[in-house]
């Protein structure tokens, strides 16, 4: 039987997955649809801040593939090197045993892993926001930290306990720092202390936050975030991290025991390794999302290079938006590549960005219309809410928001996730060079 594998399981992947296997169902095609991850869910990766800040529970933003995904075969490795000449491609599955899959066409959609740098300690000491192991760890570390803070009687060892520092100003550190604020302030007041002594601390080397959303959304999420007591220091990154402090570019040094490190993304490591073309560490590809050279391969989301049809010479940004809607292409074009329909070129204009700044306020711009206060609040929450691809999640989404709404935040750390499970290397699977 023809077979079709879709590795990764993210916006991309199981978007490309559900479509597929309904467009196959339609045309009684005997084809057998196989996606293969790491994970046996989708991430709905928009609501990690909300995670880290306690507000949304991590299984809610976990799509089951179990029951997401109609007809399509579902197998939990991650893919180490792939043979395009065979046919064939290699897997570790959860066992770390070695396994081998055959294909006829191949849908490469692996994502992408926080981009890191050559910072002396980052990899050790700073931890990241793109899976649940992370943001549940930086949620129970804080709070943990600050428990720790309240049985301290080392005045400087107490201020590095309540001290954050996030290093990454685009939307998603933004929304960090606003909801590890928000928790800052629910534990103060439920553990006893004076919420003035947390800091949070948001560095970017860039000039302004947030530049996706423009001038002025950017410095009305500046005025909130100055409300909140939450220090920007722009122009600013760090240089070294440490168990108990960091040093700044400014060669300054600030004693903090959290460091979160959300700087941007680049492709997924299987993505160097398949020794094709690459564009800023993303698999090129054609504006069919084909790999040009390799009629049977297609690829798309933030692990391709996509050339973005509204503005020549550019690729498409790596958002949940642009990769939900190219994986419905993708669909389409590995359907057509079957002879099941006709192939579609990737074409899809900006619709703006939503975030969530924390309690009562958010910045969004839906199709440019500028919106701040409570109405971007009430956009950005329905947004999720539909953008969310499964009712039940939808469901436990809006209690949770309904929750937070009536009570004070829930000042858990539960240890579900533990350093080591937050480490680059163990939640996002980006090798480290070994220790000599
Ligand atoms: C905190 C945060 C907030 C965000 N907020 C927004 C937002 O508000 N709006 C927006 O548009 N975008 C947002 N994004 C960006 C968005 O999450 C990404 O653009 C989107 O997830 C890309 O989808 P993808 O399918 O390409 O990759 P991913 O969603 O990263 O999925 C990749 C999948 O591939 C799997 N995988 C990786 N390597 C392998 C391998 N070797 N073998 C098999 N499987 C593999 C992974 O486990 C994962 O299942 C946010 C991202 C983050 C981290």
């Amino acid at each position: 039987m023809t077979s079709v594998v879709i590795v990764g399981s993210g916006f991309t992947g199981f978007q490309c997955a559900r479509r597929l296997a309904r467009t196959l169902r339609r045309n009684d095609a005997s084809v057998d649809v196989t996606i293969i991850s790491p994970v046996d869910y989708m991430l709905y990766t928009p609501l990690l801040p909300e995670v880290a800040g306690g507000v949304v529970d991590a299984r809610f933003v976990t799509i089951p593939l179990a029951n997401g995904l109609d007809g399509v075969r579902a197998v939990r490795g991650r893919v180490e090197s792939v043979d395009f000449d065979r046919h064939t491609l290699c897997y570790t599955d959860p066992e770390d045993r070695s396994r081998e899959m055959s294909w006829d066409r191949l849908v490469l959609t692996p994502g992408s892993v926080t981009r890191l740098f050559d910072i002396p300690g980052l990899a050790e000491h700073g931890r990241g926001l793109k899976s649940t192991a992370e943001a549940l760890y930086l949620r129970d570390h804080v709070l943990e930290q600050f428990e720790l803070a309240n049985i301290d009687d080392d005045p400087q060892r107490i201020r590095a306990r309540r001290t954050i520092v996030i290093v990454g100003a685009s939307y998603s550190g933004t929304e960090l720092a606003a909801q590890l604020r928000a928790l800052a302030d629910s534990a103060a007041a439920q553990m006893g202390f004076d919420p003035a002594e947390v800091r949070v601390v948001l560095l970017d080397m860039a000039e302004q936050v947030m530049p996706e959303v423009g001038d002025k959304l950017g410095a009305a999420a500046m005025r909130v975030l100055a409300d909140r007591g939450i220090e920007v220091r722009l122009g600013t990154t760090l240089n070294e991290v440490h168990a108990d402090h960091v040093i700044l570019s400014d060669d300054s040094r600030l004693d903090a025991h959290t460091v979160a490190w959300v700087t941007g993304v680049t492709g997924a490591p299987l993505i160097a390794d398949l020794g094709l073309d690459t564009e800023r560490g993303r698999l090129k590809v054609d504006t069919e999302l084909q790999v040009p050279g390799h009629p049977d391969v297609f690829a798309a989301g933030d692990a391709a290079a996509v050339p973005d049809l509204t503005q020549p010479g550019k690729i498409t940004p790596p958002t949940a938006q642009h990769a939900t809607r190219q994986g419905k292409v993708l669909a389409r074009n590995v359907a057509a590549s079957l002879g099941y329909g006709s192939k579609k070129r990737y074409k899809h204009r900006d619709m703006g960005l939503v975030v969530d700044l924390g309690p009562r306020y958010a910045v969004a711009n839906p199709l440019g219309i500028q919106l701040s206060g409570w109405p971007a609040k009430f956009v950005t929450r329905a947004y999720h809410l539909h953008a969310i691809p499964r009712s039940v999640n939808r469901w436990a989404v809006s209690l949770a928001y309904l929750t937070d709404a009536v009570f004070d935040r829930s000042v858990v750390s539960m240890g579900l996730s533990t350093q080591e499970d937050a480490k680059f290397a163990t939640s996002e699977g980006i090798p480290m060079p070994k220790a000599n």
